[in-house]
């Protein structure tokens, strides 16, 4: 098939895109970044699979509705479409503005509407196709310090509920994946502090690898996965214990 992995320069969503290259889609790297996009393209190319690479804003419809236009030109319509394109910002609620704020629901809400809209159409006129959002543990539980991510993230779990029920009889199964701590440099960049103290509380105590949530993507996007819809897949280490 043919996937879309947004957020795929880095971390998480490279991980995805690679693993999804050896699973044998043939991957559309999306990132911010194009270089970044240009060098897990190289990777998967350089290990025998097909990919390209788009620069491009998951929030911004134009580049969007372009990017896809590119890939659709270049490969065919994105079949597979995995919304994982994010960051991380930790601040005390009274020190979050209101630009800060409307970043993190622009790039993780909005974007994920919008690479939504843009490819669904097609996958529900060939009556077959897989979206995976990349939400959070801390959309289910709640970070500190972390309002704007956390609400960001529970509001892709609702989202993927709601698009699931309308969608999931007409071939498309939407499911979401939602990691706890992961190594990837968002992870990298908090306190030692912090990260020792989270370690601690984990039952596996270890974080994760990115490709830890790749193997759960593969699976939603695999027929053993057949019934699988609407739902939210944790590898969280045991975080969340729900
Ligand atoms: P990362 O920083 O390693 O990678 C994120 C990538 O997304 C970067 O390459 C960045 O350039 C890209 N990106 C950011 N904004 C973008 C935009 N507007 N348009 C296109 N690309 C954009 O981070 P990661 O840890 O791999 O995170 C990937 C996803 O997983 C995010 O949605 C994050 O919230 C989620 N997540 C991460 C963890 C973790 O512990 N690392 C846990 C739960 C959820």
């Amino acid at each position: 098939m043919i996937a879309l992995v947004t957020g795929a320069g880095s971390g998480i969503g490279a991980a995805i895109a690679e693993r999804l290259a050896a699973d044998g889609h043939r991957v559309a790297i999306n990132d911010l970044s194009l270089d970044a996009a240009r060098a897990t393209a190289a990777k998967i190319t350089a290990a025998g699979g097909t990919a390209g690479a788009y620069g491009a804003d998951v929030s911004n419809e134009a580049e969007v509705n372009a990017m896809v236009k590119a890939i659709t030109d270049e490969f065919g319509a994105p079949e597979i479409l995995v919304n994982n394109a994010g960051f991380g910002h930790q601040a005390l609620f009274v020190d979050i503005t209101p630009a800060q704020f409307d970043r993190m629901f622009a790039v993780h809400v909005r974007g994920n509407y919008i690479c939504t809209r843009a490819t669904l159409p097609a996958m529900l006129q060939k009556g077959e196709g897989h979206i995976v959002n990349i939400a959070s543990q801390l959309g289910q539980v709640g970070g500190v310090e972390l309002v704007h991510y956390s609400g960001a993230k529970a509001a892709i779990i609702g989202m993927t509920k709601a698009l699931a029920r309308e969608v999931s009889d007409k071939g498309v199964r939407v499911n979401a994946v939602a990691p706890g701590p992961i190594n990837t440099p968002l992870v990298e960049a908090l306190s030692e502090d912090w990260k020792s103290a989270k370690r601690a509380e984990l039952p596996l105590g270890r974080f994760g690898s990115p490709a830890d949530v790749a193997g759960a993507v593969s699976f939603l996007c695999s027929s053993d996965a057949a019934l699988f819809v609407g739902q939210t897949l944790g590898p969280n280490s045991g975080d969340v214990m729900l």
